[in-house]
C-alpha cells in the first residue's frame, strides 16, 4: 500500500483522484480495517499535516467543522451556547480518551458507522457537509448523505471538506443517552434530543435514534409530538412512545430500549432548558 503525506488540499484531492485512495484523518477507524484486511485501498493519503483542515469556525449561524478537528475539541468550551453544550453532552460517550484525542468529526461522517453518534447530530440538525473532488464541490444534506452502514453518497474520489451545523438558539437544551454492555466499543442503541422552549412551550425539537437502523434515525412523529406542547412528563412519554414505533426494524426488547432512552434523553434536555 503506497503511503502519501498531503501537505495541502489540493495535493489531497489530486491523491484521490484514482478513486482507490483512502483518506487517512485520525486513523481510529481505517488503520483497524486495513489491519484486519476490512479496507484494502491501493493507497492512503494522510491529512495530518494540511494545516488548512484544522479549521473550527463560526459566521452566519452555522459552525463550521474542518476534516482534521477531532472528537475531544468538543469536550472543552470551543463552541459556544447551546450547540457547544450538546457537542460536549455527547462526545464523551465516543470510545475513549486516546479514541477522542485522535478520531475526527469528519472522519465518524466519513466512515458512517451505523452506531457512531456524530452522523445522528448531523442529521437531526440538518447539517451541511461539502464534498470536494477534481470536478469541484457539492454540498449534501446530511439526511441525504447515508445510505446504508459505512455507505454514504461521497463518491471514492471526493474529499469530505467541510461539515455545517446549524447554531441553536438560547432556551434549548440537550440530552443523551445510551445502551452499551460492558467493554462493547460502540452504543447497543441511543437516543439524543435537542429541545427549544420558547415562551413556555416546544417551538423546535430535534430527536435521533443511534444504531436503531441502518442510517442515523431522526424521529419524526417524536418530534412533532413534541411541537407545541408545553415541555412536561406527558409530552416526553408521547414522544418517547412515538420514537419506539420508528423503524420496522426496531421490535421486542430493542423498541422498549428505545422508548426508555428516548424518555431519558428528553427528561435530561429538560434539565436543561
Ligand atoms: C475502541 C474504539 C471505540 C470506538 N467507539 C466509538 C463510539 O463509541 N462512537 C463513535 O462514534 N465512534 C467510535 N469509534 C470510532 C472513532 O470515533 C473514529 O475516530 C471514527 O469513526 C473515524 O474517525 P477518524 O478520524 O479516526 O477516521 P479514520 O479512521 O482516519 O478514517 C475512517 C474512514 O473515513 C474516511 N475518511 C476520513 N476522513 C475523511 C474525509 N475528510 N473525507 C473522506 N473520507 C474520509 C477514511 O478514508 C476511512 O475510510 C471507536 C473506535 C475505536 C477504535
Amino acid at each position: 500500500m503506497e503511503y502519501v503525506a498531503a501537505g495541502s488540499p489540493g495535493e489531497v484531492v489530486a491523491a484521490l483522484a484514482d478513486g482507490d485512495t483512502a483518506v487517512l484523518a485520525g486513523g481510529q477507524s481505517l488503520v483497524l480495517d486495513v489491519t484486519t484486511g476490512d479496507a484494502r485501498p491501493r493507497r492512503v493519503v494522510d491529512i495530518n499535516r494540511v494545516t488548512e483542515f484544522d479549521l473550527l469556525a463560526q459566521n452566519d449561524g452555522m459552525l463550521r467543522v474542518a476534516p482534521l478537528v477531532r472528537h475531544r475539541t468538543f469536550e472543552s468550551e470551543a463552541v459556544p451556547g447551546a450547540l457547544g453544550d450538546m457537542l460536549r453532552t455527547i462526545v464523551g460517550y465516543i470510545g475513549h480518551p486516546p479514541i477522542r484525542a485522535r478520531g475526527t468529526m469528519i472522519g465518524s461522517l466519513a466512515y458512517a458507522h451505523p452506531a457512531a453518534e456524530w452522523p445522528v447530530v448531523a442529521t437531526i440538525l440538518g447539517a451541511e457537509l461539502d464534498l470536494v473532488g477534481a470536478a469541484g464541490r457539492r454540498t449534501v444534506a446530511a439526511e441525504q448523505f447515508f445510505t446504508a452502514p459505512y455507505r454514504t453518497v461521497r463518491r471514492p474520489e471526493e474529499l469530505l471538506a467541510e461539515v455545517r451545523l446549524p447554531v441553536l438558539p438560547p432556551g434549548t437544551g440537550a440530552g443523551f443517552a445510551e445502551h452499551r454492555p460492558p467493554l462493547a466499543k460502540y452504543a447497543e442503541v441511543a437516543a439524543m434530543a435537542a429541545v427549544t422552549v420558547t415562551d413556555g412551550v416546544i417551538s423546535a425539537a430535534a430527536v435521533g435514534l443511534v444504531n436503531a437502523g441502518p442510517c442515523p434515525i431522526r424521529a419524526r412523529a417524536a418530534e412533532k409530538a413534541l411541537l407545541g406542547a408545553t415541555f412536561c412528563d406527558a409530552a416526553i412519554t408521547a414522544a418517547a412512545d412515538a420514537a419506539a414505533q420508528v423503524d420496522a426494524h426496531v421490535t421486542g426488547q430493542r423498541r422498549q430500549a428505545v422508548k426508555v432512552l428516548t424518555r431519558r434523553a428528553l427528561t435530561r434536555a429538560r434539565e436543561k432548558v
